[in-house]
């Protein structure tokens, strides 16, 4: 049973639709005066794959007044309360915004800017190379890598995972930048720049310290092993910077190039810096076939590994083509090649940091001055176009409107989805008219179920709504002592074949994919959270929040 709604809300011109697994009579009810204001029936929608349930939508679309709403069923079940608003999603960016500052490494969080979560400076002595550390080299050479975001529940600092998060957060500035506009109320607030470019250049500027001198860039700098579950400063193992690979090299390259573009306006020296280092990051890129990474033998830090490295030489290629105009001809060249080559790994629609593809078509897209030209554009809005066709597909087969099959609830799940509306807003922005009001609904689907209109009724964002999760994979969260985690993280959400302890226990073998979930800390395959997870839902929120 149960009635699954966005438990945040709605804005008000939007479509509003909660989905239950009973047929019933409804209504909307107004929280205040407790007055109904809709009459509705339920419309059956047949079978939910993912979810394994005959399940029903409630359309309640015609209430377009600002307020606070549940939906009561003609059997007495009723909804969570919820808003109808103009703003609706404006604290919720805020939140998953004000995460990354969270995250932020070799400094102490301080009561002023992170209220009850404080910690001390952590992770602040000098890195050694790994093959130092694993051959006991007496005196090793020692850097100060110190900076950047931890990636996820873990310490680790990892360079894909990075430049995929900065990409996110940098494209939903540059391209919604009035959404930007509040204070985030950390150290650098109240400079020159928006806060989420302060925010971004924290990791930024450690991932410059990342650059070997020959233009490589290093995968990870992480401990060998994952540390204990304790509060960042009291984790005392060293730091180890891992070897250069091709796949860390060409996203750093392109996020660089990206970063270059964006700072440009306010911080002319921040923006030849990263134009410098993306270039030799190139350079390295175009002269070395693929070097891909894998753990050494007993180490268990993130690998983040992967087999392709042409989707990130596609971004590369693409982000400089349409930063570093002086050089055009030759990043052309290097478009031309990858853009031609096939791989299942390169959708050219795909945000994550397996496949970061679709960021060249949405840098291209996106860009005023058409550098990829006019052939190649429309090649590319062909893929786009195509990819959102089949996503709203989805949709319709979804009793939860939801562009998602059970095959597609993989580890993080929560991430293709908000990737997924990433991809349908993209498709919003290259078309007009109906087209693109069908798109844009058709990614606020997926922010609806982010927020609970799913078979769990949970809100996988912390902090928001009345069932939202509360027991992150996270292991400040963990360790502070204090009941609830800071507001805005998002859950990696249901995993088909979960496999960590606490999950397995709690998810019976056959149950729907989209049911495979337990918000516990110790599970880090269903409920971890990281960096490129609430980077996609603050670019998702960004849209939806514009004021134009
Ligand atoms: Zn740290």
């Amino acid at each position: 049973m149960g009635i699954f709604i966005d438990q945040t809300g709605y804005l008000p011109a939007s479509r509003k639709v909660a989905t239950t697994t009973f047929p019933c009579n409804f209504q909307l009810i107004d929280s205040t005066t407790q007055h109904a204001v809709y009459d509705g029936v339920s419309t059956d929608s047949g079978m939910d794959e993912s979810a394994g349930e005959q399940v029903y939508q409630l359309d309640f679309s015609k209430v377009n007044a600002p307020g606070r709403y549940y939906v009561l069923a003609g059997n007495g079940e009723r909804s969570h309360t919820f808003v109808i608003g103009e703003h609706v999603y404006e604290q919720l960016q805020l939140d998953l915004m004000k995460c990354f500052y969270f995250q932020r490494c070799g400094c102490a969080l301080t009561s002023e800017y992170a209220g009850e979560y404080t910690h001390a400076a952590c992770h602040t002595e000098d890195a050694v190379f790994l093959e130092d550390y694993m051959n006991q080299t007496p005196d090793p050479p020692h850097f100060d890598m110190t900076g950047g975001w931890h990636d996820a529940g873990d310490f680790g600092r990892y360079i894909s995972p990075a430049a995929v998060a900065v990409g996110h957060l940098l494209y939903a500035y540059e391209l919604f930048p009035e959404s930007f506009q509040a204070s985030l109320h950390i150290p650098e607030s109240g400079n020159l720049l928006p806060d989420i470019l302060n925010e971004c250049l924290y990791e930024l500027k450690w991932m410059l310290k990342m650059q070997a001198d020959n233009g490589g860039v290093y995968h990870k700098l992480t401990s060998f092993v994952h540390a204990d579950f304790l509060m960042p400063e009291e984790d005392k193992l060293p730091f180890l910077i891992y070897p250069v690979s091709t796949m860390t090299t060409a996203d750093f390259a392109a996020s660089m190039a990206l970063a270059s573009r964006v700072y440009a306006p306010f911080d002319k020296a921040f923006s030849t810096q990263a134009l410098e280092a993306s270039r030799k990051a190139f350079a390295y890129m175009e002269s070395h076939p693929y070097i891909g990474f894998h753990n050494p033998e007993g180490s268990n830090t993130g690998e983040y590994d992967d087999d392709c490295d042409i989707d990130e030489r596609l971004w590369a290629s693409a982000e400089l083509l349409r930063t570093d105009t002086a050089h055009r001809d030759t990043y052309l060249k290097a478009f031309e090649k990858y853009s031609s080559m096939t791989h299942p790994e390169v959708s050219k629609t795909d945000f994550g940091w397996t496949d970061v593809s679709g960021m060249a078509t949405l840098c291209l897209l996106t860009d005023p001055g058409n550098t990829c030209g006019a052939t190649r554009k429309r090649e590319y809005e062909q893929i786009l176009f195509t990819e959102a066709d089949r996503l709203i597909e989805l949709q319709k087969k979804s009793g939860f409107e939801l562009s998602m099959q059970p095959e597609d609830f993989v580890w993080g799940s929560n991430m293709v989805v908000c990737n997924r509306s990433m991809l349908l807003i993209l498709a919003s922005l290259c078309s007009e008219g109906d087209t693109a009001s069908r798109y844009r609904e058709a990614a606020l689907n997926q922010l609806h179920y982010l927020l609970g209109r799913n078979a769990l009724d949970i809100s996988y964002v912390t902090g928001e709504g009345e069932h939202a999760f509360k027991n992150p994979h996270n292991r400040p969260t963990a360790c502070d002592e204090i009941d609830l985690p800071m507001p805005g993280w998002v859950s990696g959400g249901p995993f088909k074949t979960p496999c960590d302890p606490a999950a397995i226990a709690a998810v019976p073998a056959g149950t729907a994919p989209m049911k495979c979930y337990v918000d516990d800390v110790g599970s880090y395959s269903t409920n971890e959270i990281t960096i490129y997870w609430n980077s996609p839902a603050v670019f998702m929120t960004a849209f939806f929040n514009r004021t134009i």
